[in-house]
């Protein structure tokens, strides 16, 4: 690809490193309130290629995991029947421009810092764990 070719939305997907935006799933979840909410997101994060964050739009699991249809050409290989979600995504202004963790308003990426804001957001939380210990057989 010639460098001085100018990035447009047209041709932006071509300079795109690995096609980003192909490899990644979002899950909405509810709002964790209680501690027990936070117990199953500790389970959760613990798992390789499973994040959590915050943004606007509330919490969301993310997953990083490649679509299978992702060719190694960067092209979709459904192109003409992909998902709706893939149809709705627009490359204005996308992950190319700017990493989607900028949007980001908490983010964890692992067991330790999700149990590092437990700590700091419930007082209890370590009663809580003990509580959780002596119920466990
Ligand atoms: S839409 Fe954006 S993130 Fe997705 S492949 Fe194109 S340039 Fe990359
Ligand atoms: S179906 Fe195609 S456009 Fe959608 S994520 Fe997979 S490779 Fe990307």
């Amino acid at each position: 690809m010639n460098k001085n070719i100018p990035i447009t939305a047209k041709n932006k997907c071509q300079f795109c490193p690995g096609s980003r935006c192909c490899n990644y799933v979002t899950q909405h979840i509810d709002t964790p309130r209680a501690m027990d909410d936070f117990d199953t997101l500790l389970w959760q994060v613990s798992h390789q290629n499973v994040t959590v964050y915050r943004d606007e739009d509330g919490w969301f699991l993310l997953f990083q995991t490649t679509c299978s249809h992702l060719q190694d050409n960067g092209q979709c290989g459904i192109y003409p029947q992909r998902p709706q979600i893939c149809r709705n995504y627009d490359n204005d202004y996308c992950e190319y421009d700017s990493p989607a963790e900028e949007g980001f308003e908490l983010y964890f990426t692992n067991y330790d810092e999700l149990f590092a804001y437990c700590e700091k957001r419930f007082k209890s939380w370590h009663k809580h764990l003990q509580k959780n210990n002596s119920t466990t057989p």
